[in-house]
C-alpha cells in the first residue's frame, strides 16, 4: 500500500533495523521502545489489522506466531520470558494499520506491567 510506513520499511525505501527477513514476514527494531528489547513482527501482505484476517489467512497466522518465537530466540529473550501484543484499531493505540505484532522482553526480572 502506497502510504503505509511498513509496506516502505519492507520494499526499502525506509531504513529498518531488522532481525529476520523471509518470504512472508520481516522483524525489526521498534523505533520507540517499550521495553529493553522491543522488535516488530510484520507480514509483508498488507493487512490492516486482525479485524480484516479470514480464513484463508490462517496459515499466515500461525507463522505470525513461529516467526515470533524464532525472533524471541534470536534476540535472546526467549529463556527469561517475553509478550506479545497486537493493537487492533484506533482504541486499542493502533496507530500504524498494516498489521503487526509486538514482541517485548529484555527484562531482568518481572516487567514492571503485566496483563
Ligand atoms: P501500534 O501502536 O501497535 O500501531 O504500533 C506502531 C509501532 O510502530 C510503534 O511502537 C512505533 O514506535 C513503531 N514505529 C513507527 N514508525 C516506525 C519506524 N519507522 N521504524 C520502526 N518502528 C516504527
Ligand atoms: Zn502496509
Amino acid at each position: 500500500m502506497v502510504d503505509c510506513i511498513f509496506c516502505k520499511i519492507i520494499k526499502g525505501e525506509i531504513p529498518g533495523k531488522f532481525v529476520f527477513k523471509d518470504n512472508d514476514f520481516v522483524v525489526f527494531h521498534d523505533i520507540n521502545p517499550k521495553a529493553p528489547v522491543h522488535a516488530l513482527v510484520v507480514p509483508k501482505q498488507h493487512v490492516e489489522s486482525l479485524r480484516e484476517v479470514n480464513e484463508t489467512q490462517v496459515d499466515l497466522l500461525g507463522k505470525m506466531m513461529l516467526t515470533t518465537s524464532k525472533a524471541a530466540q534470536k534476540l535472546n529473550i526467549a529463556n527469561e520470558g517475553y509478550k506479545v501484543v497486537i493493537n487492533n484499531g484506533k482504541a486499542s493505540g493502533q496507530l500504524v494499520f498494516h498489521l503487526h505484532l509486538h514482541l517485548l522482553g529484555g527484562w531482568k526480572e518481572a516487567a514492571h506491567w503485566q496483563v
